[in-house]
């Protein structure tokens, strides 16, 4: 690794053509050498689909269906993918679910699995989740807890914690999407619900650009569960705006690393929403870059091993 080639792997939205041209080509070089199982890609067709929060992001596409992906992904070696759910209209979550498991079942694609959207407090979850739960695609539910009308403390409430309790009962995981924050919150639910298995989507959403004390902290915390495994993804999205080179992710995914170690960490590409902060292969070849100096084993594990095992993918 050269520096001149960790220099060109920023990307820069507003650096224009010639130094996107010269961030793509360095960073093909620096191409995950394993094989790729992305654990969080988001796919939408808005004639199906309603993602009221998606009026408020411009930037993203008003599409993102596989063959969209396919594209992004180009170059990178993507043998299984994991659909992660879109926050739709709550309304519609079983819809959301039944269109991604025809989409797996099809079999003519790397997507593989699911975690589908679900309000764990809500009085029809059991009901909602028992019959899904039965199908071998869907490995988890997420609902998002970052969202501005989501207040601090939401995830303990009693019926909350009851219905991620229900999920480890079905053998399915929750996915921890929520303000680095409130992290504290996250793992007094990961203590509640010990017989669920649970993932910390986005490594905790931390100030990539700001102090990450309490965050290392809290990922500490969180890492000593043995029921927790780390998502490295969506942060390149929080650098929305700004430019940035693989040297400011490495802090945050090398305490990410350290803290669960290698057995526990899975990649996630965010497709699209990693397009705020960067194409996913440049993400990919970022995470890649950072890692470059670790065994190869290890490197296989984050980008593939641990996923395959975690959701059962082999
Ligand atoms: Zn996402």
């Amino acid at each position: 690794m050269t520096p001149t080639r960790r220099e060109f792997l920023g990307w820069t939205a507003a650096a224009g053509a010639a130094a996107t041209a010269a961030s793509t080509s360095a960073a093909t070089a620096a191409a995950p050498a394993t094989p790729i199982i992305d654990t969080h890609v988001h796919l939408w067709d808005l004639a199906r689909l309603r993602l009221p929060w998606l009026e408020g992001a411009p930037e993203l596409p008003r599409a993102a269906s596989w063959a969209d992906y396919q594209k992004a992904a180009d170059g990178l070696n993507v043998v299984k993918a994991v659909y992660m759910e879109v926050d739709v209209d709550p309304a519609q979550h079983e819809v959301e679910a039944r269109l991604v498991l025809e989409q797996c079942r099809k079999g003519d694609s790397a997507l593989r699995a699911a975690v589908i959207g679900g309000r764990p407090a809500s009085d029809g979850f059991a009901a909602y989740i028992k019959p899904l739960a039965s199908d071998p695609a869907v490995k988890g539910v997420r609902q998002v807890l970052h969202g501005p009308t989501t207040p601090s403390g939401y995830c303990l409430q009693p019926s909350f914690v009851a219905g991620v309790r229900l999920l480890g009962e079905l053998g399915l995981c929750f996915d921890l999407c929520m303000r680095h924050a409130e992290l504290g919150d996250g793992l007094k639910l990961v203590e509640q619900a010990g017989g669920t298995r649970f993932v910390l989507d986005h490594c905790g959403n931390p100030p990539v650009f700001g102090g990450l004390d309490a965050w290392k902290r809290d990922v500490d915390r969180l890492a000593s569960r043995p029921n927790v495994v780390g998502k490295v993804s969506g942060i390149v999205a929080s650098t929305k705006g700004r430019s940035w080179k693989a040297d400011d992710l490495a802090p945050v995914v090398n305490h990410m690393i350290e803290a669960f170690g290698p057995d526990r960490v899975m990649f996630g590409g965010d497709w699209p929403v990693c397009t705020l902060g960067a194409p996913l292969r440049d993400w990919a070849k970022a995470l890649s870059d950072v890692v470059h100096d670790r065994p190869a084993g290890d490197q296989r594990k984050l980008f593939h091993d641990n996923a395959e095992r975690f959701y059962g993918l082999a």
